[in-house]
């Protein structure tokens, strides 16, 4: 199935917003297998959007709307798009009673007679009643295109994609699609590639492809078959095979981050973690402390930017960081140490480099040292992570995370 999408608003062609609708839906479509050829974007003109959609309707089966649902005189999604298929709109009076009901609750504002307008969708449509806001969506058929219309604010659009559309979706097909999302870090896409590319062209269902993240890659094998069960089985072979064949860089599969795979190992365990951070400012302590759960595992950090407070706050010789360099591995071991036991953790991770633009005189930009302790070891790895400043940081805390899974894997911790 080949997928369009069209986003409306001309806030989208302004850059006032970015369109992450177009990012999310596309990013479940595939794990849908569905193929998603265009991104389309058009401002609240009526005349645009007539065009727009009479070039989607001659090269997709199924076209997918967000934006333009709501109450206001710019909202015309619905209207132009039924005109464009040769439909008239027709009232939904339990939309309506809904609609009157949600402004009683929610609101002191006074309900508008065009607020109803929302009510009005295209006659012989599915409705998608949206529980997250109050501009349902709808699907309808015509003519073997397929069309999909979803609310566009962010936080309405992705819950009612998941739940209305998605179904819709799988229905069309008369079949299930199921996918596994494979997790590696410390290789890169054209490695990975490399690695598994013959295999990759030789599969037809399921399918294997890659896709590079900010550091990482993810695979995506997705099977199509009658049923879950099926679909499932017929995956289990390949993610055996693209862990057998990558090794100790596939760090999970179907996890969210290398930060939440951590969190779920260091709960498992029993065992907690506290970060020492020069370089990446709090970054590791941020985006460990953003998944719900964290404090069950996570002691504290200390963002130690300059010698003195390296020094003070976690125990450490002046004499060694002068003269090994604050940039050094002797300085992220230390580091890892001092605020395992100043947080009193069972584990703490360290960070120090130079994230740019400038080096030291001693070692170029984007040397990174990152260490991770236990009560008897430590270890550190040496790294290049380019000149990018933010990325350089980004990079430096997912290597942390990723000592700190290997160490709680029971996998080689410095090797990359
Ligand atoms: P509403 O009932 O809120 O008016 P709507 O379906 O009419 O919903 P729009 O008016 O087009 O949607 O957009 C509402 C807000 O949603 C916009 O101001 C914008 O902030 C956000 N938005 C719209 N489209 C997108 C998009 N493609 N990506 C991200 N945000 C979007
Ligand atoms: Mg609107």
């Amino acid at each position: 199935m080949n997928c369009e999408i069209l986003c409306v608003g001309t806030e989208l062609l302004l850059g006032n917003t970015v369109n992450t609708n177009a990012a999310d839906l596309s990013d479940m479509l595939s794990g849908l297998g569905v193929n998603v050829f265009w991104h389309t974007v058009v401002g609240d003109n009526p005349g645009r959007l007539a065009e727009a959609v009479a070039i989607a309707k001659g090269r997709a089966d199924l076209i997918i709307t967000t934006g333009g649902l709501g109450p206001t005189y710019d909202d015309l999604t619905k209207n132009v798009l039924a005109e464009c298929f040769g439909r008239k709109m027709e009232y939904h009076p339990e939309e309506g009673e809904f609609l009157k009901a949600w402004f009683a609750k929610n609101t002191s504002i006074q309900f508008t007679q065009n607020n109803l307008q929302q009510a009005w969708l295209p006659e012989r449509c599915t409705v998608f009643h949206n529980d997250w806001g109050t501009a349902p969506g709808c699907a309808f058929q015509e003519g073997g295109v397929h069309v999909i219309m979803l609310p566009g604010p962010p936080n309405e659009c992705v819950p009612m994609f998941r739940h209305c559309a998605v179904p819709y979706i799988k229905s069309l097909a008369g079949e299930t699609i199921f996918s596994h999302q494979i997790r590696v870090f410390g290789m890169g896409e054209s490695a990975v590639e490399d690695r598994l590319r013959s295999r990759m062209e030789r599969m037809e269902n399921p399918t294997l492809a890659t896709y590079a993240k900010v550091g990482e890659v993810m695979l995506r094998v997705t099977a199509k078959a009658s049923d879950e069960a099926q679909a499932e089985a017929m995956c289990a072979p390949v993610v055996d095979m693209v862990k057998a064949e990558l090794g100790h860089v596939v760090y999970g599969v179907d996890v969210d981050s290398l930060e939440a795979l951590c969190l779920g190992l260091l709960k498992e365990k029993g065992l907690t973690f506290a970060t020492a951070e020069s370089l990446t400012g709090g970054l590791i302590g941020a985006r460990f402390t953003a998944l719900p759960g964290a404090s069950a595992v996570y002691k504290g950090g200390a963002v130690t930017y300059c010698n003195e407070v390296k020094a003070g706050m976690l125990t450490i010789d002046r004499d060694m960081i002068e003269e090994k360099g604050a940039v050094s591995y002797e300085t992220a071991a230390a580091m890892a140490k001092g605020a395992r036991l100043a947080a009193g953790a069972d584990l703490a991770v360290s960070a120090t480099g130079l994230a740019g633009p400038d080096g030291d005189g001693v070692h170029p930009v984007g040397t990174v040292f990152v260490g991770l302790a236990d009560k008897d070891n430590v270890w550190v790895r040496q790294l290049r992570l380019g000149t990018r400043r933010q990325r350089v940081r980004a990079l430096a805390a997912n290597h942390a995370f990723d000592m700190l899974r290997r160490y709680l894997q029971g996998l080689p911790i410095e090797e990359i």
